[in-house]
């Protein structure tokens, strides 16, 4: 079977291989015939020679984390999935050593020994085929099919909200009263790739003001999409961090989805008392910058402020995606979808993963 890969550490390695197509091989397996593979910042940097590992013994590692797939086969200790359904799976696999991975929460891995499928060191999902245990598989609504390759990335935001919900409601009283506590408050999400559009539309789902800020021109393709949600538009070219605060107000939640340090510091400026920040942007660099750090950690204490970071995500999360796919769906009828702007066949994954156009919000690779 054909599938994607890169050596680990090198730069512009992309290249379609020849690979064994998987079968079987213990009764809880379960097998999908690929249909399309999202690519992310992750991808672009293991293409560039970034953050990736192969599998223990080889020098090349197929990529690819955020798939939907067609069942094919299922071993005989599978039930509840069958031939034909459409489902997903998760990327991170346990260490096998702490209490989070034994409860299938690798995410919260104490070890940091976990693996993750098409980023370090187990090959991923850039392939015809994929084979894994069911344990990892998320059954994909077929009325959601055409948008159940965003599941993976809006699991992704899902664990982080649901973790800035949570610590709201262990530590602010008036919080305990109101199961929609985001309902009507005001949220900045910095950043408008996929990360960031699916964060406004998670954070709107559950009734809170979204703004979003970028540093695109107003009428491009990220911003009209932000609005034809219901968000408001930041234009940081035009508006400093320093000044949201007096132009929007306070953020109650603020989530960062740029990995850009400077402005993801900046930004502090612009969260309200009590409130909560998340960040979710894996920096690719290493430079350092300059902090009014006195300042910073001053407003985080007198402010009852909380910054968190949030990392990959577990079986439970992607199912709240799958719910707020479907919700999504009913609320902005073929909205979601847009998010693709980019279909590639897998011959063309080299230039794609090398370049990346500013319009482009989500691109896939079509496999089936
Ligand atoms: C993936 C996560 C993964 C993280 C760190 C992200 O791009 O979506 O599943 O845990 O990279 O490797």
């Amino acid at each position: 079977m054909k599938a994607i890969a890169i050596t680990p550490g090198r730069v512009r390695s992309v290249r379609l291989v020849e690979r064994p197509e998987p079968s079987i091989a213990t009764p809880d397996q379960v097998k999908l015939r690929t249909i399309r593979v999202g690519i992310c910042s992750t991808d672009r940097e293991e293409a560039e020679g970034g953050r990736a590992q192969a599998p223990e013994g080889a020098s090349e590692l197929i990529i690819g984390h955020e798939m939907i797939g067609r069942v094919v086969d299922v071993g005989d200790a599978v039930s509840g999935i069958q031939p034909g359904d459409v489902a997903c799976f998760t990327v991170r696999r346990g260490c096998g050593q702490c209490a989070p991975c034994a409860i299938n929460r690798s995410d919260m891995c104490l070890t940091g020994r976990y693996r993750e499928r098409g980023i370090l060191g187990l090959d991923g999902f850039q392939a015809e085929y994929v084979v894994d245990t069911a344990q990892y598989l998320v059954p994909i609504p077929k009325e959601i099919e055409a948008i159940g390759v965003l599941t993976e990335p809006l699991s992704i935001v899902e664990k982080a909200i649901d973790d800035a919900i949570r610590l709201q409601f262990s530590r602010l009283p008036a919080a305990l009263t109101s199961p929609d506590w985001l309902y009507g408050r005001p949220c900045l999400v910095a950043g408008l790739g996929p990360i960031g559009l699916l964060a406004a539309a998670a954070l709107t789902i559950r009734g809170a003001r979204v703004y979003g800020m970028d540093i695109v021109p107003d009428d491009s393709p990220r911003p009209q999409w932000l609005r034809a949600i219901g968000g408001t538009y930041i234009n940081g070219h035009e508006v400093e961090p320093g000044r949201i605060r007096d132009e929007h107000g306070p953020m109650h939640l603020l989530f960062e989805a740029t990995g850009a340090p400077a402005l993801a510091f900046n930004l502090l400026d612009a969260l309200d008392l009590n409130g909560v920040y998340i960040l979710t942007g894996i920096p690719g660099n290493s430079r350092t910058i300059e902090l009014p750090a006195a300042e910073l950690i001053r407003d985080l204490v007198l402010k009852n402020q909380v910054m968190i970071g949030s990392v990959n995500a577990a079986r439970g999360h992607f199912q709240m995606a799958v719910n707020d796919l479907r919700e999504a769906e009913h609320l902005w009828p073929g909205l979601m979808v847009r998010l693709i702007t980019e279909r590639r066949r897998p011959e063309e994954a080299p230039s794609l993963l090398h370049h990346h156009p500013t319009d482009e919000i989500k691109a896939t690779i079509e496999w089936t």
